[in-house]
């Protein structure tokens, strides 16, 4: 499934450090390029396909489906891609809706798609295999990285050295990229944790997504495709206080947790059960005080990791691949230097705004849907009430999931 040779010194013009979604989209953006390219990451490329190993899913937006359909793993992804054509909004212990958003008010778009991790992943290595401009080292650790004027040198835990005229990092929100360049970021902890799961329905979603803000935090129902055996299924996550730890469901026994999911889950669900592992996230908020430096850009969480309330974290590093893809591209047309700081300055100024924009909208979002205060709650329901009665600020937020409003790369914006 993977390329990989050791030896002890490369050369190429691009180096990814870091194999998750972020770095297999960039890779497989970059394989349609006239670049060489080598990926580098210190998982098993085989282990990170287990469902043990990340049971969670993503919504992944309409404009960043426009982007998997460029790297040309999207045809071998869309059969396992459930279809999001409404959202349910319910607020409090209340079970009904406080606000919809129906697909039908945006021209029958679809908002996005739930598609699980492991999916994303084993589509991206297939496709990755074809690009016989990248090849992917892993397992294996960058040790250290180190920049000149015209290159960026990157060490392995074998001692392998790799230079390159552009260096991307996209190893996730700890990034060692970003600490070794120095680069500092603003970050804080929501003493928050997701448990994600799967479970399984005894009736059809109908491609409804449900968004329950709960007291305790937001509870979210993201449906999926159906199994080999035709059950009916969605991915949950559950948003817990992290410092009452006697609410901690993570630990529940089989049965009381999934009599706490029934409970809920809107009626129409039917019978709801568990299956598979369940998986638990800490929640923080990472926001790098710059993308780049010498020869170096950051990506999606290395850049910037947000509050999943939105599910908009890895539409927004998308958002920085498809903009940074755009630039290496026109590189590449012009035969000009694709790590110059002109260049990279062009990357930061394309994406601080956006980003800027959402992380703070999803810290906004959380504090005030993840809170008990009774005068908050007065003003969230008000807020929806006037939201679900005016059609422009309705298309406004549906524009908004879909990935098709804001600051745009040119990938996504010309697709539209
Ligand atoms: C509960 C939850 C639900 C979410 N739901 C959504 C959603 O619905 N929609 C959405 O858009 N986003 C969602 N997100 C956010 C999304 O999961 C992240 O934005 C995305 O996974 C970030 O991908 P990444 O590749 O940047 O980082 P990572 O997935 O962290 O990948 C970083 C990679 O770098 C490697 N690495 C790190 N250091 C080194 C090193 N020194 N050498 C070699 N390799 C290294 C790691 O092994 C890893 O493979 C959710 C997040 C959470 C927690």
């Amino acid at each position: 499934m993977t390329k990989s040779d050791h030896t002890a010194k490369k050369q190429t013009d691009i180096v990814i450090i870091g194999g998750g979604h972020a770095g297999l989209i960039t890779a497989a953006l970059i394989g349609q390029l006239d670049l060489n390219c080598i990926l580098i990451d210190r998982d098993d490329p085989q282990k990170t396909l287990d469902a043990a190993f990340d049971g969670r899913t993503t919504a992944i937006s309409y404009g960043s489906q426009k982007v998997l359909q460029e790297t040309g793993a999207w045809d071998a992804l869309e059969p396992h891609a459930c279809p999001i054509e409404k959202i349910d909004i319910l607020d409090g212990n209340s079970r009904k809706n406080i606000l919809e958003f129906d697909n039908k008010e945006v021209g029958g778009d679809i908002f996005g798609w739930i598609l699980e991790n492991r999916q994303i992943r084993l589509a991206l290595y297939k496709r990755l295999e074809d690009c016989d401009n990248v090849t992917i080292i892993a397992p294996s650790t960058v040790t250290a990285c180190d920049t000149t004027n015209d290159h960026a040198a990157v060490t392995l835990d074998d001692g392998t050295q790799i230079t390159a005229k552009l260096l991307i990092g996209a190893d996730g929100r700890g990034s060692f990229v970003r600490r070794n360049a120095g680069i500092e970021s603003r970050q804080w902890s929501y003493n928050q944790h997701a448990i994600v799961c799967t479970v399984v329905h005894e009736h059809p979603h109908d491609n409804i997504a449900v968004e329950h803000f709960r007291n305790e935090g937001p509870f979210a129902i993201l449906p999926m495709t159906d199994d080999e055996d035709g059950h009916h299924r969605s991915s949950i996550v559950w948003t817990e206080d992290s410092k009452k730890r006697q609410t901690n469901s993570f630990d529940y026994d089989d049965e009381t947790f999934n009599y706490a999911l029934q409970s809920r889950f809107p009626d129409r669900y039917g019978t709801v059960k568990q299956i598979g592992k369940r998986f638990s996230f800490p929640l923080s908020l990472n926001h790098a005080y710059h993308y780049t430096s010498q020869r170096t850009a950051l990506v999606a969480d290395a850049a910037h990791g947000i509050h999943p309330i939105a599910g908009q974290g890895l539409n927004l590093g998308i958002r920085d691949i498809a903009a940074l893809y755009g630039l290496l591209a026109q590189a590449c047309d012009t035969q000009t230097d694709i790590g110059s700081d002109a260049q990279l300055q062009r990357y930061e100024q394309a994406r601080r705004l956006d980003n800027t924009a959402m992380a703070g909208t999803t810290d906004i979002l959380n504090k005030l849907f993840s809170n008990d205060s009774k005068v908050l709650g007065f003003a969230r329901k008000a807020g929806m009430h006037i939201i679900a009665k005016t059609p422009p600020a309705k298309r406004f937020f549906m524009k908004q999931a879909m990935g098709s409003a804001g600051i745009l790369p040119a990938l996504i914006k010309d697709t539209q």
